[in-house]
């Protein structure tokens, strides 16, 4: 029996009743991987570790982990020890790390396998995954058309059943939008919930890890794995974490969700809206109350991201100078060339575009007028999003203005259109909120996502938001036809 596009509960089912052995899956997965390699979705795969240690797992063990003997692919932006991380670039390409994040650690703790390590954005910069040093990945819907990004890797291996879960990370958007551009579920957790120890950074006050999966009760696994305290990361949070499965099966009528009325819907492609309204009216038969709420600055998310994401970048990104680690120039005639012509030639040049944005935001005679004003917009918008939490419990919003669209057709001559893919993701990383996309149906054959963003550390509202809406309908079942996606 074909393991392609199984969840991560269907497969425990097929491990525990030994239908099928660890070993076995392992070989199938890593099998499915080679044969949909024109997808790009793999930068380095860990085949022969991976059937090691699955080879070794013994089933009858007693284990309450649902991850044991699973599959799973991470983004290549996660520093796994032994194993290549490139974070696609061309700096990194050769990046060996003698050590593994803590998210990735504690999934493989829980049994796990990691198969290989997934394509991106370079640095997780974009949404398309044009800017990989790699090439880009195909989405397994439409092969000519982009995967989304950054998660873009992630989001195609899940998508194309090679894997049941991947992990990613959103920074503005990065699991969400792939997510929604590939027909998979997708979340973002609250900021600090995730240690981002062993992540290389981007913007270190808005990265977070999350999973990448094809349902939110697979979701829930990952996260409940993932979650929790990390004394090597000051931003990880310190308090109890749930058990996200818990509860993600109750009822959800009397839930009040928020309608945004700063974001105009009506300027959307009508089907895109058709779609939203379709979902909405699900979730009216579902017991759910819709509210309008006013977020009144919500409008200045995506220039007060792109004013601190870049900064951030420009601090972070720093450290790749060629005499760490990482590439190195030839023939240069001092240390100042040395810095000069490893930085120009390892980066590519959204990269680039950040640093130079980013450093200008910060230099003395501008700090004042861009990153500390963007940091004062940033908290308005935060205390919008916690006054509107005061009268609902979830926000509702497309996850995407539009679905995947073709390679090279946005962003090559202004880069803001691409920017503006993440109209409605960004302001829950601005305001360390979690949010999710779930899959809601196609579009001109492409799938769309439905986004649901909740309070602080309320994932498990999300999920289970999530959850009763896939009991409910089929979307999140829809599979691409890898044999006629041209
Ligand atoms: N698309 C956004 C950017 O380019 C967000 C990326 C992300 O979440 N990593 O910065």
């Amino acid at each position: 029996m074909s393991i392609q596009f199984k969840t991560i509960v269907e497969l425990r089912a097929m491990l525990d009743s030994k239908q099928i052995s660890a070993a076995e899956l392992m070989q199938e997965s890593l099998g499915l991987a080679k044969k949909h390699e024109e997808l790009n979705c793999f930068i380095t795969m860990n085949e022969e570790q991976a059937l090691k240690k699955a080879s070794a797992i013994n089933l009858d063990e007693k284990t309450t982990s649902n991850l044991l003997g699973i599959p799973l692919a991470q983004k290549d932006l996660f520093c796994t020890e032994g194993l290549r991380t490139t974070c696609s670039s061309k700096i990194l390409s050769n990046f060996i790390p003698p050590y593994t994040a803590t998210a990735v650690k504690n999934l493989e703790d829980a049994g796990s396998v990691t198969i290989g390590k997934t394509n991106m954005d370079e640095f997780a910069m974009g949404s398309s995954n044009e800017t990989s040093f790699f090439g880009s990945v195909h989405n397994p819907w439409k092969k000519e058309y982009v995967p989304g990004g950054s998660s873009g890797g992630s989001a195609a291996a899940v998508a194309a059943g090679i894997v049941p879960a991947a992990t990613g990370t959103d920074t503005g958007g990065s699991i969400r939008q792939p997510a929604a551009h590939c027909g998979i579920t997708g979340l973002k957790p609250t900021y600090g919930r995730v240690s981002r120890w062993g992540m290389i950074a981007f913007a270190s006050s808005l990265d977070q890890a999350g999973p990448l999966a094809r349902t939110s009760e697979d979701c829930a696994i990952l996260l409940n794995a993932i979650s929790g305290f990390d004394s090597k990361d000051t931003t990880s949070l310190n308090i109890e974490v749930p058990d996200f499965l818990e509860n993600i099966n109750k009822p959800i009528n009397g839930i009040r969700i928020g309608i945004i009325k700063e974001f105009n819907l009506a300027d959307l492609d009508s089907k895109v809206q058709e779609r939203f309204e379709e979902s909405k009216k699900t979730y009216e038969k579902l017991g759910a109350r819709f509210v309008e709420v006013s977020l009144p600055n919500i409008s200045a998310s995506v220039p007060t991201y792109y004013s601190i994401a870049p900064a951030e970048c420009s601090s972070n990104l720093s450290r790749f100078d060629g005499v760490r680690f990482g590439y190195r120039a030839e023939n240069t005639d001092d240390l100042n060339d040395l810095y000069i012509k490893s930085r120009s030639e390892g980066f590519g040049d959204e990269v680039k575009r950040r640093i130079l944005i980013g450093t200008y935001a910060l230099s003395a005679g501008y700090y004042d007028a861009y990153y500390k004003k963007a940091q004062q917009v940033r908290r308005l918008i935060k205390e919008d999003f916690e006054h509107a939490f005061e009268s609902v419990d979830l926000l509702m919003t497309p996850t995407s203005p539009n679905t995947a669209f073709e390679f090279g057709s946005k962003g090559t001559q202004n880069p803001v259109e691409l920017y503006l893919e993440d109209l409605f993701t960004i302001s829950s990383n601005l305001a360390g909120i979690p949010a999710i996309s779930i899959p809601h149906g196609l579009v001109n054959s492409l799938p769309a996502g439905l986004q649901l963003i909740g309070n602080f550390l309320r994932e498990d509202q999300l999920l289970n938001a999530a959850h009763i809406f896939q009991k409910n309908s089929d979307f999140h079942l829809l599979k691409p036809d890898l044999e006629r996606s041209q």
